[in-house]
């Protein structure tokens, strides 16, 4: 079995002088991103084939003379940017990503360090060419230090430290199936009747948030209370991902824990993004990030997540006997069946219908054999070789 890679990030408690380096050794990740970029159109337009090894060779030679500044930190903030250039423009040509842009000063500030120069104790880090950086939770996986990434949110410095686990993690012990069906006005409505209500806290910071935007809008530009207000609305939006990661953690670790097969709808956020009366509620419960997660706990505790098809009539068919009924709207929040007389919250039935869709294949009956046939009949079905992918996330909660 591959070994499972997690992320954990951590928060760092920098001295003046550390968060100086720290600055440093992210605007030389930027400039030298920007440099290998500009380099990269230019050589391209001129009919070469440049690539991330070429275009390293060729700054390592020009690095001594034109910026020996750059040696003052980890050589990773002016050598890993080549090898994400030429990940991002494999993505770019695969289709897969926008084609790669410019890096602007403050805006998602990072820069890496390999796993050679990284070293790590209870509380504290060890950081290439600066020493040991105070760190404000120990790291909460055993296993081998991959990699590193040290960033820059609001005005916080975090690193993220990527680690290949000794053990695997314990996997999900029950043998039910789940249907979840994600929503607006409520986060997320079991297949068993239990409800989770989102927080949506962008919608209830977003009084204090237009509050602080509409002072940064008067000050002055390039005074002192500019950077304060625009600190302010930096440390907002931060503590407003914090409550949402949060939320949608213990969701997904319940999932995960509590339920061996999980289906959910396969949403098509991007078209429903494009309609701005739900884009906010949307985006704010975080559907995207409520897969990515529960996605990688999957992998970790090798449940079966089943994405059903966004065509699926998972809200207007009975849960009971199957009709569809064509006449719900939108507005319509209790769903009634006109064939059997079923009244039943819309939600609810929508996770019921989900579920069906697991314990369709077969799932069910596998589970009242026992816990030993489980993986086997799932992999017999090729529904999910539990566990064998390694996954690297942010793993907080
Ligand atoms: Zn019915």
């Amino acid at each position: 079995m591959n070994p499972i890679t997690l992320a954990h990030k951590i928060r760092l408690s920098p001295t003046y002088k550390q968060a100086k380096y720290f600055q440093q050794a992210c605007g030389i990740a930027r400039f030298t991103w920007n440099w290998a970029l500009a380099e990269w159109k230019r050589q391209y337009e001129a009919g070469k084939k440049p690539t991330a090894l070429s275009l390293k060779k060729q700054f390592n030679a020009i690095k001594p003379i034109e910026f020996p500044w750059m040696y003052k930190v980890t050589k990773y903030a002016s050598q890993q940017p080549f090898i994400f250039l030429q990940k991002a423009f494999k993505g770019f040509f695969d289709k897969k990503a926008k084609y790669p842009q410019f890096k602007k000063k403050g805006i998602h500030d990072s820069f890496y360090i390999g796993n050679d120069h990284i070293k790590i104790e209870a509380s504290s880090v060890h950081i290439p060419k600066l020493g040991w950086v105070k760190i404000e939770e120990p790291l909460r996986f055993k296993g081998k230090v991959i990699s590193a990434t040290v960033s820059h949110v609001a005005d916080k410095w975090f690193i993220s430290l990527n680690v290949e686990l000794d053990q695997a993690p314990q996997t999900c012990e029950s043998q039910t199936s789940i249907g979840v069906d994600l929503g607006i006005r409520r986060l997320a409505t079991l297949s068993n009747g239990e409800r989770f209500e989102g927080p949506k806290p962008l919608k209830k910071q977003l009084g204090k948030l237009k509050r602080l935007q509409r002072q940064l809008s008067r000050k002055q530009k390039g005074s002192n209370n500019r950077n304060k207000a625009r600190m302010k609305v930096a440390r907002l939006h931060y503590r407003i991902s914090c409550i949402r990661q949060d939320t949608l953690h213990k969701l997904t670790s319940y999932l995960s824990i509590n339920f061996a097969a999980i289906a959910i709808e396969d949403l098509n956020v991007k078209g429903m993004l494009s309609n701005h009366l739900l884009a906010r509620s949307i985006a704010d419960m975080g559907f995207y990030e409520f897969r990515r997660q529960l996605e990688y706990k999957a992998q970790m505790r090798g449940n079966y997540i089943k994405i059903v098809d966004r065509w699926f009539p998972s809200s207007k068919q009975c849960s009971r006997c199957k009709v569809i009924n064509d006449s719900l709207t939108l507005n319509d929040r209790i769903f009634k069946c006109n064939n059997c007389g079923l009244e039943i919250d819309r939600e609810l039935n929508a996770a019921i219908n989900l579920e069906s869709t697991v314990s369709s294949t077969g799932f069910q009956a596998c589970g009242e054999k026992g816990a030993g046939s489980k993986r086997k009949v799932l992999s017999e079905t090729g529904l999910n070789e539990a566990g064998t992918k390694p996954c690297t996330d942010l793993y907080t909660f």
